[in-house]
């Protein structure tokens, strides 16, 4: 990544806009890994050892059977390829490009015990996928219409698996989105060098190909109706709404310009037209210890950031962010500093000047402890990415929601709730990974579960 003007001596500090110009940017942001060819598919594809009980499909959280889709590029059967992926786990497409697959299928490939890289799986389901989600091949048939209804809350990747699913067996489901556009985090929320072009909505547009399912937009629970109110209208309800509230940061002088919520800038970044436009600081500090913050800290140096750094509370060892992720974060001069609590946010005229921290330590439990130092940081944009939270009052939860449990929806291992006609996954669910893959096995199991009752009801 070339950064030509963050060398000037004149790089105006606060947020601008224009840091770099588009074409800088437009290489910045350039696919993370670009795809395989034909050739390197067939090549790579060759490398798969096809082992009996495949390790790797044990470690998919949506049990693809991945021997058998890799064996099917070898023989060029590349529909048949994608059928074995798609039939378990309709966001494949998606899936091949965000997977932390190095803690995932490719982690437990048994290449890597023999020599030092595992099967490319994420890429080679790419390249299978790809293909038939751009020419909309239909791989599926739609089951004779039940006449049952179901109501999914959230389109993003828990809902839509949900919705395909059921929309299969025979149900007509409906998609209730607070945003303008489906997908949730998936269009809104991944990092803009990992879903180049429009993938996101091309997947979703092969999803409604199998028919039965229509997505309402705009449309908030809890604002423009209540879950009784779906309860009562359909015969089953799933709720996938991921986290959608901001933990606070609750440090003193927060209230200023610059300060601001990463996952709400990371929006703003992927719905851009020219990422040039977009305001970026010159030095950035971001707080948080996961995957967004490396996201966001990665794309504010990708925008023309001249100096970007992370701050832990805790030691590298405890970090959430993979060490993968670490290392990227790295590579794209980004400084990550732990044991570094925020104490106060400086500030002249409103608009953010730097940082305080507290230095801290950490005990082998895992308990932070501040040590009585201190020191401070010169910034002039500062992102929290310290997570989010569940909307617990969209539930009715004083109301007769659904139990909660570690302040998010308690689920059985179907994906049930507490309620007797609602069941819930993704983000929004206790004891989950936070993950795309995740959440698209969560709406897989619900619906299957969901079916399983309507044909009972
Ligand atoms: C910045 C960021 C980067 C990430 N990067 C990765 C990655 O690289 N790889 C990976 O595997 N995972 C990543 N994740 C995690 C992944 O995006 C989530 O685990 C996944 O999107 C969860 O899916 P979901 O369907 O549960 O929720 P979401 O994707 O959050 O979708 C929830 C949907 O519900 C809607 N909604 C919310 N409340 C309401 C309401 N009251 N009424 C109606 N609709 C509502 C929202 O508008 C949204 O469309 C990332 C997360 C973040 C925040
Ligand atoms: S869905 Fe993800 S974890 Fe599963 S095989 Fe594909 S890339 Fe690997």
């Amino acid at each position: 990544m070339s950064n030509s003007k963050n060398d000037s001596k004149n790089r105006k500090s606060g947020k601008q806009a224009g840091r770099l110009s588009e074409d800088q940017i437009k290489e910045n942001f350039s696919d993370m890994h670009p795809p395989l060819t034909a050739s390197q598919a067939y090549i790579e594809a060759c490398r798969c050892y096809f082992c009996f009980d495949a390790p790797c499909t044990a470690a998919c959280p949506t049990d693809i059977d991945i021997p058998e889709f890799i064996k099917r590029i070898q023989c060029g059967n590349l529909k048949g390829s994608a059928h074995k992926i798609l039939e378990q786990n309709i966001m494949g497409g998606m899936c091949a490009r965000v997977c932390p697959t190095e803690e995932l299928c490719e982690e437990a490939c048994v290449r890597n015990t023999h020599e030092e890289k595992p099967v490319a799986i994420g890429l080679l389901q790419r390249y299978t996928t790809d293909e038939v989600i751009e020419k909309k091949v239909p791989l599926f048939n739609r089951k004779p219409t039940t006449g049952k209804k179901v109501a999914v809350v959230g389109a993003g990747p828990a809902g839509l698996s949900c919705a395909h699913r059921l929309a299969t067996l025979g149900h007509q489901i409906k998609v209730f989105d607070r945003n303008k556009k489906a997908g949730g985090l998936n269009e809104y929320g991944i990092a803009a060098y990992k879903v180049l072009g429009d993938i996101a909505q091309k997947e979703i547009e092969y999803i409604l190909e199998i028919g039965g399912i229509e997505i309402k937009n705009n449309f908030q629970l809890g604002v423009d109706l209540t879950l009784d109110q779906l309860r009562d209208d359909f015969d089953a309800v799933f709720i996938g709404v991921g986290l959608v509230g901001v933990n606070p940061f609750e440090i003193p002088g927060e209230a200023v310009d610059g300060v601001a919520d990463a996952v709400n800038y990371i929006a703003d970044l992927r719905q851009a037209d020219h990422k040039s436009d977009l305001p970026v600081g010159d030095k950035v500090v971001v707080i948080g210890g996961g995957m967004t913050a490396i996201d966001i800290a990665v794309q504010s140096k990708k925008l023309g950031a001249s100096e970007v750094t992370i701050l832990y509370r805790r030691d590298q060892a405890n970090m959430k962010a993979s060490e993968y992720e670490q290392h990227y974060a790295q590579i794209n001069d980004v400084k990550l500093r732990f044991c570094s609590s925020p104490k106060q946010i400086l500030s002249e005229d409103g608009h953010v000047t730097g940082i305080e921290f507290d230095m801290t330590e950490v005990d082998p439990d895992g308990n932070v402890a501040k040590t009585g130092k201190t020191y401070r940081l010169e910034a002039d944009v500062i992102f929290k990415a310290i997570g989010q939270t569940l909307l617990a009052e969209h539930l009715g939860e004083s109301a007769g929601g659904p139990s909660i449990e570690d302040g998010r929806i308690a689920v059985n291992d179907e994906r049930k709730t507490s309620l007797d006609n609602v069941w819930a996954g993704g983000d929004c669910v206790a004891g989950g990974e936070d993950l795309t893959v995740c959440a698209v096995q969560d709406g897989k199991l619900a619906a299957q579960s969901i079916h399983t009752y309507l044909q009972s009801a």
